[in-house]
Order: structure tokens, then C-alpha cells, then sequence
């Protein structure tokens, strides 16, 4: 029992929703439930009575509030959560538009204009709640005032009616507020949460994906090649003597050298590809769907790019190199062996001269496959 009320209040729910979607279905789930059976009771309770025209709007409100419920189960998607959300408030405005007008059992109808907008706030958000919930006051308004004389409208005096707007007006206005900083601090923290995870993943210099963010890529992008057994392949990249850099115009300049590499080596990158600062002056490169051919391919023009035009740094031009090492990665290697295997590479390009890029799998055969040779 205690089961089947867990499995019904969660039905819907989806881990990779957002928390914010994942508890409106809750709410709704629980709401849905709670209308359905109090209407549904009350319907018996008129029919008892035999006033059948009450009982029958009971009962078809009841209906509707479970339908709004298995729409958003049924059809999980934005859309049907959408509307059951509007057939939920609907109903529930309609219904108590039709107690007020009707009275309901002893003029007691108006009581339930209560549950209206802390209902529409919490479901349709501040703005759209705010402007529903006008709608609703005017509408009740009308009746209420408008329709004075007319005898299918029940009759309350005037002190019950403006008493009733006023209070529901309160009612409105502190639900209006409760939702407007609900949803504020929700927003803030998940502005501040989004921006933390960025913050764990990217480097503050360059702006690169840092050693951590990298390492993500390249556990997605190995499951990736898992499924479509298509290779991928990674790069290490490290900067030719940089520390004579450092030496010679500074730290500061040091870190605009390396700013202004990661912008070349990110220009000539597909839009799929991956960039990453390794550590230090060390980059990675991952090309999806990439075979260690085309991977040297795309690297000898990201080197021919950095080596031919010097970059500007506070007004001077600094010539800069790097050397590349390059590994494929497939089903048979793993991730960590594939980057040792870069690295195997890339020493091998700096000990037989620099600004080369280098393949592992052509150290044993041939020793390079680029053999361009100019040093900062
Ligand atoms: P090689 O061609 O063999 O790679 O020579 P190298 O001088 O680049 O190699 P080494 O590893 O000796 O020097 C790397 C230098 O990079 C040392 C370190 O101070 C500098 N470095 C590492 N991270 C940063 C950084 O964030 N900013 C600056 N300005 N320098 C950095
Ligand atoms: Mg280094
Ligand atoms: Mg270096």
C-alpha cells in the first residue's frame, strides 16, 4: 500500500529533470489526488442531497483532476506537463467560479477561492500566475458586484462580498510575493551552482577546459567511441621553451603568451573538437571521430599557424613554437595508456628538434611525421 502511494506520488518524475521540474510533478501528482478525492467526495455528498447540479460539476471536476494527472505521466514531455498544469488551474478556477455563483452547499462556496493562487502561483510561476490570478479577481469581481439582481447568482451581502475580495486580494498579494522570491533565490542559487561548476571545469587564464573538464570530455568521448567503434584521438601539445619566456619578459607577459596561444590553436579547430589546458604551458587536444592521420593533419596546420606569425604581447613581437604529440585511441587502448602514449610522442618531438608534431604510431617506423625545425 505504502508502495503503491510512493510509486503514484513519484510517477513522473525523471532523474536528469531539473529539481525545480522534478518537484512540480510532485505537487501536481499530490494536488491532482487531493482534488480529485475531495470533489469526487463532495459530489457524492450533493448527489446525497440530491442536488444534482452540484454533484455533477463536482464529479466532472473530480474527472479533470485526474486526468490533468495521467496527462503529465503518460506524455512526459514539456508540453503535456504544460497542459496539465493549465487544466489543473483551470478546472480549479472554473470550479470555484461556479461555487461562488452558485453558492454552493449554504452559501459556502466562496471559502474555496482560497486555495486559488497560492495554487496558481506555485503551478504557472509568478508572472503567468499573476497574470491568471488578475483574470480570476476580475471575473469574481463581475460576479460578485455586477450581477446583483440576477437570480441564478446566490445571494451575499454586500459587507461578505467586499470582505471577501479584500481578503482574497491579501491572499493573492502575499502568494504573488511568496512565489516572486521563491523563485529569485532559486534562480540566484542555480546561477551560483552553474557558475561553481564552470568555475571546477574551466581555467581562469585562458578560459580552456582545465585538466578536470578535459578528462570529462575524454571519459564521455571514450563511451562515445565504445558505441560507434569509430576512433577518436588525442594530442599534448607543449609550448618550446617557455620558460626562457618567462625569463626574459616576465611572468605577466608569460601568462598573455599563453592566452593568446590557446586563441591560435583554438582558431583552426572544428567546432567539435576539444581544447583543453593539460597543466602549466601543456594543452590537449581531443578530435572526435578522428584517426591519428587526421588528427597530425589538423595539427600541422595549428603549428604552421602559431610558427609563422609572430604574436603581439604588450607591443612586442614574440616568436613562439610548440611541438605535438598525438595518440589514437580505440577499443583496444585505454584512455590513460592513450595519453601516455601522446606524451611518449611529444617527447619525442622536442628531443629531435621541436615545433613538430609527432605520431606514436610512426616513432618506430618512421621517426616524424613533420620535420620542420625552428626554435624560439
Ligand atoms: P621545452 O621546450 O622543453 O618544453 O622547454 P620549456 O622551457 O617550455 O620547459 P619547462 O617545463 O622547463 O618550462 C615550462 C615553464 O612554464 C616553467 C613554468 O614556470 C612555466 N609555466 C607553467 N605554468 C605557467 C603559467 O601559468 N604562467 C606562466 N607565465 N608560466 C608558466
Ligand atoms: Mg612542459
Ligand atoms: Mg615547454
Amino acid at each position: 500500500m505504502l508502495g503503491r502511494l510512493k510509486q503514484y506520488v513519484f510517477s513522473g518524475v525523471k532523474s536528469h529533470y531539473k529539481d525545480e521540474t522534478n518537484r512540480r510533478i510532485i505537487v501536481v501528482n499530490l494536488f491532482a489526488a487531493v482534488g480529485t478525492s475531495i470533489t469526487f467526495l463532495l459530489g457524492i455528498r450533493a448527489f446525497i442531497d440530491a442536488e444534482y447540479s452540484l454533484s455533477t460539476t463536482l464529479f466532472i471536476a473530480s474527472i479533470v483532476f485526474a486526468i490533468s494527472q495521467r496527462l503529465q505521466v503518460r506524455f512526459s514531455s514539456a508540453t503535456a506537463r504544460t497542459w496539465s498544469i493549465t487544466l489543473l488551474i483551470s478546472c480549479l478556477m472554473v470550479l470555484t467560479l461556479l461555487l461562488i455563483i452558485t453558492g454552493g452547499k449554504d452559501n459556502t462556496g466562496p471559502l474555496w477561492m482560497y486555495l486559488v493562487p497560492p495554487v496558481t502561483m506555485f503551478f504557472a510561476g509568478f508572472v503567468r500566475g499573476l497574470l491568471a490570478l488578475i483574470a480570476f479577481t476580475v471575473t469574481c469581481a463581475i460576479i460578485l458586484f455586477g450581477f446583483n439582481d440576477a437570480s441564478y447568482v446566490a445571494d451575499y451581502t454586500y459587507a461578505f462580498k467586499t470582505r471577501l475580495l479584500y481578503s482574497f486580494l491579501t491572499v493573492s498579494f502575499l502568494s504573488a510575493f511568496y512565489e516572486y522570491s521563491r523563485q529569485k533565490s532559486y534562480d540566484t542559487a542555480l546561477y551560483l551552482s552553474e557558475q561553481f561548476e564552470r568555475q571546477a571545469k574551466h581555467d581562469h587564464l585562458t578560459n580552456l577546459l582545465n585538466r578536470r573538464g578535459a578528462q570529462q570530455c575524454l571519459d564521455r568521448e571514450y563511451a562515445r567511441m565504445l558505441r560507434s567503434k569509430r576512433p577518436f584521438s588525442v594530442a599534448i601539445a607543449d609550448v618550446d621553451r617557455f620558460k626562457s619566456i618567462n625569463d626574459t619578459l616576465g611572468h605577466e607577459q608569460g601568462d598573455e603568451v599563453l592566452r593568446q596561444i590557446s586563441v591560435k590553436f583554438n582558431a583552426r579547430l572544428r567546432g567539435q573538437d576539444i581544447l583543453g589546458r593539460w597543466g602549466g604551458e601543456e594543452f590537449i587536444f581531443i578530435f572526435t571521430d578522428t584517426d591519428e592521420a587526421g588528427a597530425v593533419q589538423a595539427l600541422e596546420s595549428i603549428k604552421e599557424l602559431l610558427s609563422k606569425a609572430p604574436l603581439s604581447v604588450y607591443g612586442k613581437e614574440i616568436h613562439v613554437t610548440s611541438s605535438f604529440g598525438v595518440s589514437e585511441v580505440s577499443a583496444e587502448t585505454d584512455i590513460s595508456s592513450a595519453i601516455r602514449r601522446a606524451d611518449q610522442a611529444l617527447y619525442y618531438a622536442k628531443d629531435n628538434g621541436r615545433n613538430r608534431v609527432c605520431a606514436i604510431s610512426s616513432i618506430n617506423s618512421s621517426p616524424f611525421s613533420s620535420s620542420t625545425s625552428q626554435q624560439v
